[in-house]
């Protein structure tokens, strides 16, 4: 090889150096059935829309729900691999807290940026214990504690955010609104690409998530005392004192038959039907301790407990 031509080669590998510097690492992390997947494609198709070269990969959890699901989207000019080094994540969209913890060493160090929903879905195999109040084996780092380790970082309740507006499913719209505020794309691009991924009918209801998200941080941005207050670590929840009128609401166009309270109910009175939709076999038997409706990914399930003793309050105000 003549000089010329050695000094061709390394301007080549400079140049190919250069253009692979510049690619963004995005990380989006969660549990399965929150969206992990519509949003890295979601991400993915507005990266290419906008002339970039991407790659995505991903790897969904178990085939139940429930299981770890993590998506990498790498976007710039030339991108050579699709999955993300450790320590080389730009961004880490978390949709459950104790997910976005285990991908902490995927961020870089110096400016990467983490975006946690607090949501805390405890995974059943942490639920062993399901004596009322148990612990649960489960992440103990609060919000406040994490937001000290990362160079930017931001704590959300997006699941609480998502049911103030009415639909507690858009909680991944209000993460896309919140990464997007730390990307150059513009709200409509976003939002053209975000419609074509979220059922026929809730474009709107997606839009105002989006938009919630992306506003937040923005003033977050402008002042960090709006972050997040702490929240307490999860625990089996207690079965109200006294005698207690327990009912349970199933929506089962939301049941996704994936077994996990029919396998957790302490009392065994769960079990899916002849169309696998869950319901609830032995009413006698339910204590209202409420672990289906926390433990179930789809939030299919709501366990109504009235205490007998404000039912009869109740109506005598009414007489
Ligand atoms: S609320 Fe009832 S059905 Fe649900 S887990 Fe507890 S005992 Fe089982
Ligand atoms: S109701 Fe039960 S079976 Fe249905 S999705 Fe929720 S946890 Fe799974």
């Amino acid at each position: 090889m003549n000089r010329h031509s050695v000094q061709d080669a390394k301007s080549k590998k400079g140049a190919k150096a250069q253009k692979a510097a510049a690619t963004k690492n995005v990380l989006i992390v969660g549990v399965g059935g929150q969206g992990v997947i519509m949003i890295s494609k979601v991400l993915a198709l507005l990266c290419q829309t906008q002339g970039y070269q991407v790659k995505q990969s991903e790897v969904h959890g178990m085939a139940k729900r429930g299981g770890g699901v993590f998506s990498h989207v790498r976007f710039g000019e030339e991108v050579w691999s699709p999955t993300i080094p450790m320590g080389e994540a730009d961004m880490l969209i978390a949709l459950e807290w104790a997910e976005g913890l285990r991908w902490l060493p995927y961020l870089k160090p110096e400016t990467g940026i983490f975006i946690a929903d607090t949501q805390r879905i405890v995974p059943p195999f942490a639920c062993r214990n399901r004596a009322v109040g148990a612990k649960t084996a489960y992440a103990k780092e609060t919000p406040a504690e994490i937001l000290e380790k990362v160079a930017d970082g931001y704590a959300l309740d997006a699941g609480g955010f998502a049911e103030e507006l009415g639909e507690p499913r858009a909680a991944n719209t209000i993460l896309l609104g919140a990464l997007s505020a730390s990307l150059e794309f513009a709200a409509e691009d976003w939002l053209k690409i975000i419609a074509k991924f979220v059922p026929k009918g809730t474009e709107k209801i997606n839009e105002q998530a989006f938009g919630k998200g992306r506003g937040w941080i923005e003033e977050v941005r402008e002042n960090p005392a709006e972050m997040l207050p702490e929240t307490p670590a999860p625990a089996i929840p207690a079965i109200p004192a006294g005698e207690v009128d327990i009912s349970l609401d199933i929506i089962d166009a939301w049941c996704k038959s994936c077994d996990i309270c029919v396998r957790l109910c302490p009392e065994r009175c769960l079990e899916l039907n002849e169309y696998q939709i869950v319901r609830l076999k032995d009413p006698d038997a339910c204590t209202g301790c409420r672990l289906c409706e926390w433990l179930c990914p789809d939030f299919a399930i709501t366990v109504n407990r009235v205490r007998l003793d404000d039912i009869k309050k109740n109506k005598r105000k009414a007489a």
